[in-house]
């Protein structure tokens, strides 16, 4: 009986000494530091930091937003002082020097207009104008308006040259409109700025679109990210509920689909995602989730993806490394189409 009881106050003292170490190494190194939602990039962003402790996590969160902020001031299209803008006042005039961070989307930009047979292209500006303005008058734009758009767009009417850092339009009334990828590159940077600030986790969002690294507190081994369903979205924008929750570790996801932005013209909806090829909007899917390494490439394909339809952007997506897409089709259908990979990241 005496020997039966001190094994058991051993047992105890072992599961206390444990309990302490955990205590004292693993969860005083784990702090959780959440933002909460703030306005930037025209959109919501929240950066939830894990650090040793809170000051390293608040450190770290406030490099994460100098850096989206650094972002959006020079490639916003709606900031007239923007490197953007001023290609797109200047780019025809004179070859416009950038920034390495501008040179460096615009490059990979390109990239991704090859890979999807120009599905993505940033020179998308004069269709996107286009479509504002039918909007504003209420009225579709005509043919012989998308056909002289269409002149004014094509990646293979941007030249960029490496050497000087400049870019220049071949075709006078270009405009470039970075919309399609510049919130995924600003979710890189940020959460290269946190991992040298010393974070060991974090969660980057930018309206949607996110990006994780390290792991979660509380002891679970990946994060949690929520996917709204178009389905019931369609009709009450922003208090969707979700279609599935994705659990990730090291990846992003980003979500593009004219559920999400669109206009209204004369009653019917208009994606705000345009098909460069035919000048109008794109319309087969509802919504197209892309799960990647990087949120670069997360967000250029899944805009490229809502562009390209299931058959064609999923064969892409099948056949491209680390990277899973989840589509659904547009209304009435709103079929679920998967790659053969997304399974293992769904809850
Ligand atoms: P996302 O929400 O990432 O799919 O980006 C959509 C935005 O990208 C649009 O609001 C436009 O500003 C821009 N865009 C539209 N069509 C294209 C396209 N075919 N390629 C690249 N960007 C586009
Ligand atoms: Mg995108």
């Amino acid at each position: 009986m005496n020997k039966r009881r001190s094994r058991i106050v051993i047992i105890i003292f072992l599961v206390c000494l444990v309990a302490v170490f955990y205590l004292s190494v693993v969860a005083r190194g784990r702090v959780k530091v959440d933002s909460g939602y703030r306005v930037v990039m025209g959109t919501f962003a929240r950066v939830v930091a894990v650090a040793k402790n809170s000051n390293k996590a608040r450190n770290s969160i406030q490099a994460a937003f100098a850096e989206i902020e650094k972002v959006d001031e020079l490639m916003s299209d709606y900031k007239s002082d923007s490197e953007i803008s001023q290609i797109n006042r200047d780019g025809f005039k004179r070859a416009v020097e950038v920034s390495e961070s501008t040179y460096e989307v615009l490059r990979k930009s390109i990239e991704f207009s090859k890979l999807t047979g120009g599905a993505f292209d940033i020179t998308v500006g004069p269709l996107v104008d286009l479509l504002r303005s039918a909007e504003k008058k209420g009225l579709a734009a005509s043919e012989e308006e998308t056909a002289q758009a269409k002149l004014k767009v094509g990646f293979e009417k941007l030249q960029l040259d490496g050497e000087n850092r400049t870019v220049k339009f071949a075709v006078d009334g270009m405009r470039l409109d970075l919309g399609g990828i510049a919130k995924g590159y600003a979710i890189d940077k940020a959460v290269e700025a946190m991992q040298k600030c010393g974070a060991s986790g974090a969660m980057v969002d930018i309206g949607g679109d996110i990006r994780c690294f390290g792991t979660p507190p509380k002891g679970r081994d990946h994060w949690l990210i929520g996917v709204q369903d178009p389905n019931v979205a369609d009709d009450d924008i922003g208090t969707g509920q979700l279609l599935s929750t994705l659990k990730l570790t090291n990846a992003a996801v980003a979500t593009s689909g004219g559920y999400r932005r669109f206009v209204l013209i004369d009653g019917k909806k208009y994606s705000h995602i345009i098909d460069t090829n035919r000048g109008s909007s794109a319309s087969e899917l509802a919504s197209v989730t892309i799960i990647s390494k990087d949120a670069i490439s997360a967000d250029a394909l899944a805009t490229a993806v809502s562009v390209m339809g299931s058959e064609r952007g999923l064969a892409l997506i099948e056949k491209t490394l680390e990277t899973e897409a989840v589509s659904i089709s547009s209304k009435p259908e709103f079929k679920l189409i998967k790659t053969s990979g997304a399974e293992r990241y769904t809850k």
